[in-house]
C-alpha cells in the first residue's frame, strides 16, 4: 500500500478533546437534544453512540423517544417546544422517520440557530449563499480530514460522487467555497469511471459496496469514502475498495474509523458553536 490512511478515529478524539476543553471553560454546558421516533435498530445504535460521545465531552444530553405511531402534529410540537427552550442548543430528528411522517417539515421546524445536523433549508441555504451558520456533519468532517491530509483544494479539481443534501451537495458546495472546482457526479453521470479518474480530490457517498475499484483513481489523488455499507458476511465498508484504490492514491479514508467518527465529532462541534453563538 502506498496511499496513507487517514485515521478519523484519531482526528475525531483529538477535537473531542478540544471540544471538551472548551465546554470546561464555558458558563454553562451546551445542550444536545435527540429525537427518535420508532424502534430503527440502526438509528437506536447511531442514537446511543452520539448520546455516549455528547456526555463523554460534558454536554447535557436529552433523548426523547416517541413511538411509531407518533403524528405529524405530535413530532412538530416537540421540535418546537425544544425549539423555544433556552437550555438546548441543537436539536437533531434521528432519521429514517417512520414513513406517515414529513421528515422535511419536520427539519424546517428546527431554528435555523440550534440545526446542529446543519440539514434544514435555512442552514443549507446559507451554505449556498456561502454565510456563516451551522454545516452539514458529515461534509464538514470531509473537509477537516481533506485539511488534515494537507490536501491542496485551491485550484484542484474535487469531484463529488453523490448529490444528497446530507452528504454530495453541501460537500460540493464547501469545495467550491475553498476554491477547487468541482463535478458532481449521480445515478445518470455517463462514463463515471473516466469522470472520477480527473479528479485530484475524489468524494464518494453514494451507498454502493466498493463501487470505486484503482483504476477509477488519478495516481496521487485523495479519496474520502463516506459509504457506510454491510457486506454479505456482516463486516462494514464503503463505497471506495480501499485496498486496491490505496495502491495508486496518495490517502484515502479507511470505513469504518474514516469519515464515520467525524461525523459525530462534528454534531458535538456544531453544538458547541450553537451554545456560543446563544452567549453560553
Ligand atoms: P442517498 O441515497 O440519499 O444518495 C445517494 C447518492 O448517490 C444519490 O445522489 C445517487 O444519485 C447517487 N448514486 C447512487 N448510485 C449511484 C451509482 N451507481 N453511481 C453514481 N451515483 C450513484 O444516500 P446518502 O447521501 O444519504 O448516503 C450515501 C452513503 O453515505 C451511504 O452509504 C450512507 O450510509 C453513507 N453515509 C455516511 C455517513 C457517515 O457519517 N460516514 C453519513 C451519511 C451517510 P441520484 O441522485 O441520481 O439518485
Amino acid at each position: 500500500m502506498s496511499a496513507r490512511l487517514l485515521d478519523g478515529k484519531a482526528l475525531a478524539a483529538r477535537v473531542r478533546g478540544e471540544l471538551a476543553d472548551q465546554v470546561r471553560g464555558l458558563a454553562r454546558a451546551p445542550g444536545l437534544a435527540v429525537v427518535l421516533v420508532g424502534e430503527d435498530p440502526a438509528s437506536r445504535v447511531y442514537v446511543r453512540n452520539k448520546a455516549r460521545a455528547a456526555e463523554a465531552m460534558g454536554l447535557v444530553h436529552r433523548q426523547i423517544d416517541l413511538p411509531a405511531d407518533t403524528t405529524q402534529a405530535r413530532l412538530l410540537e416537540v421540535v418546537r417546544a425544544l425549539g423555544d427552550d433556552p437550555a438546548i442548543d441543537g436539536i437533531l430528528v434521528q432519521f429514517p422517520l417512520p414513513p406517515h411522517l414529513s421528515q422535511a417539515a419536520v427539519l424546517d421546524a428546527i431554528p435555523v440557530a440550534k440545526d446542529v445536523d446543519g440539514l434544514t433549508t435555512a442552514s443549507l441555504g446559507l451554505l449556498a449563499q456561502g454565510r456563516p451558520g451551522l454545516v452539514a456533519c458529515t461534509p464538514k468532517g470531509c473537509m477537516r480530514l481533506l485539511d488534515e491530509a494537507g490536501a491542496v483544494l485551491e485550484g484542484a479539481h474535487a469531484v463529488v460522487v453523490g448529490r444528497s443534501n446530507i452528504v454530495g451537495r453541501p460537500m460540493a458546495m464547501l469545495l467550491e467555497q475553498a476554491n477547487a472546482t468541482v463535478t458532481v457526479c449521480h445515478s445518470r453521470t455517463r462514463d463515471l469511471p473516466a469522470v472520477c479518474r480527473t479528479a485530484d480530490i475524489l468524494v464518494v457517498g453514494v451507498g454502493r459496496p466498493e463501487l470505486v475499484r484503482a483504476d477509477w483513481v488519478a495516481p496521487g489523488a485523495v479519496v474520502i469514502d463516506v459509504g457506510i455499507n454491510r457486506k454479505a458476511d456482516g463486516r462494514l465498508c464503503g463505497d471506495v475498495a480501499t485496498d486496491e484504490v490505496a495502491e495508486v492514491a496518495s490517502a484515502v479514508t479507511p470505513v469504518p474509523g474514516g469519515v464515520g467518527p467525524m461525523t459525530i465529532a462534528m454534531l458535538l462541534a456544531n453544538t458547541v458553536e450553537s451554545a456560543l453563538a446563544r452567549g453560553a
